[in-house]
């Protein structure tokens, strides 16, 4: 049965952004592919298996529920690590699991350390120290209780990381903040390192720090945003294209391609004498003699009811605008100006086509939401498709 509805995942732009972002890091660094948010709205069980394709081999994740999610889309043993939420049961089963956690309490390492007793594993810890973001990170009291933990249970604890999260390193405005927290980072791995405790992960970089603050690359970089094909920011993007121009590149080009398209086809069409009232109530009337398109997607498949009237899609290579309501399953598009639209035809939602692009940005009425924000709304239950 052909879906209505449907996401492409690129291969060869994932490959490209994989590459690209990879020169950033130092040699040896590790390149964590971060999949939280059901991999930003492009789907985990499709995504993870891509993005192995392209050599990513380490993952990160917020919940164990996404862990379990990656080490069942895995294919080439790649490892895992959990970010945020996690209860007493789901230490145990990561532990049991092999996978890596993040560690910013004293129950944590304490269910780890049963955990690793009753099973014999050893359990994998990312120590994650405040740094001035303030929302989960060791305070040095805590911090000094859990190296004394991991020093008197070296089998069954291994810290294998320390890191900290920046607090908005994709403006400039945070510059200070971003610049006190990295000192304090640095500052308090060396301490640590006198305690005896050298993680051969220590890790602070999102895609917007790898890209601004080379420093920020230590032995491994969480790529999120930008390995999907995003920048971190508005400014980031102009910061590195206005970098090219003055480095002489001439025409600059934005090295990120986005790996998603979504797409529908037309499901049937109409023609509309001057006049008449498109689809409920009478939000649109024709002013023309009026060729419409119907699309067998609506709000039920997450296609916004705030696109009425306002949103694009594209169709034999132009645009075509949304007329009316969208309704749960259907939405009309006018496609008076696109010639030739026939039944079956392909219609991109966001993506391109042709010289045009609909932007994830541009798809929202609401410019002010950020990217992340509008990935993470993508519809999880209509099919991905991964193309070349
Ligand atoms: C989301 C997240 C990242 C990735 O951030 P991007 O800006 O998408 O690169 C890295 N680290 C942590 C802790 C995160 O929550």
């Amino acid at each position: 049965m052909e879906s209505n509805t449907w996401i492409e995942l690129s291969r060869s732009a994932l490959r490209r952004n994989v590459r690209y972002l990879r020169g950033y890091l130092t040699p040896g660094a590790c390149f964590t592919s971060v999949v939280k948010g059901r991999a930003y709205g492009h789907g985990i069980d499709a995504f993870v298996p891509l993005a192995e394709q392209c050599g990513v081999r380490s993952f990160a994740a917020f919940s164990a529920e996404e862990a379990r999610q990656v080490l069942a889309a895995r294919t080439r043993g790649s490892d895992v690590m959990v970010m945020g939420h996690m209860t007493a049961d789901e230490v145990a089963w990561a532990v049991e699991h092999d996978v890596a956690l993040w560690v910013f309490d004293l129950d944590r390492p304490r269910w780890a350390l049963d955990a690793a007793r009753r099973t014999g594993h050893r359990a994998r810890l990312h120590l994650e120290l405040e740094t001035g973001l303030q929302r989960t990170g060791l305070e040095p009291p805590e911090l000094a209780q859990i190296v004394e933990l991991l020093l008197a249970n070296p089998r069954e604890l291994v810290p294998e990381g320390v890191c900290t999260h920046l607090a908005g390193a994709e403006s400039t405005a945070n510059y200070l903040r971003i610049r006190q927290q990295i000192d304090r980072f640095m500052d308090k791995c060396g301490r640590l390192a006198e305690q005896g405790v050298t993680p051969r992960h220590r890790h602070m970089a999102c895609s917007a720090a790898a890209l601004s603050y080379p420093e920020t690359v230590l032995d491994l970089v969480r790529f999120g945003i930008a390995q999907y094909g995003f920048w971190p920011s508005p400014e980031a993007r102009i910061h590195h294209l206005a970098d090219q121009i003055e480095a002489g590149h001439g025409r600059p080009r934005d090295p990120l391609k986005r790996i998603l398209t979504w797409k529908s086809r037309v499901m049937s069409t109409k023609r509309i004498r001057t006049g008449e009232y498109v689809g409920y109530g009478n939000t649109y009337l024709t002013t023309r003699p009026t060729r419409i398109a119907i699309l067998p997607v609506g709000y039920a498949h997450g296609f916004s009811r705030s696109l009425s009237n306002v949103g694009r899609v594209l169709v034999r290579g132009r645009r075509a605008p949304v007329v009316g309501y969208v309704g749960m399953n259907m939405t009309a598009v006018d496609v008076t100006d696109c010639p030739g639209v026939a039944q079956g035809d392909e219609v991109v939602l966001i993506g391109k086509q042709g010289r045009h692009e609909i932007s994830v940005s541009s798809f929202s009425e609401l410019s002010q939401f950020l990217n992340y924000e509008m990935l993470a709304r993508l519809p999880a239950d209509i099919p991905r498709v991964v193309v070349r």
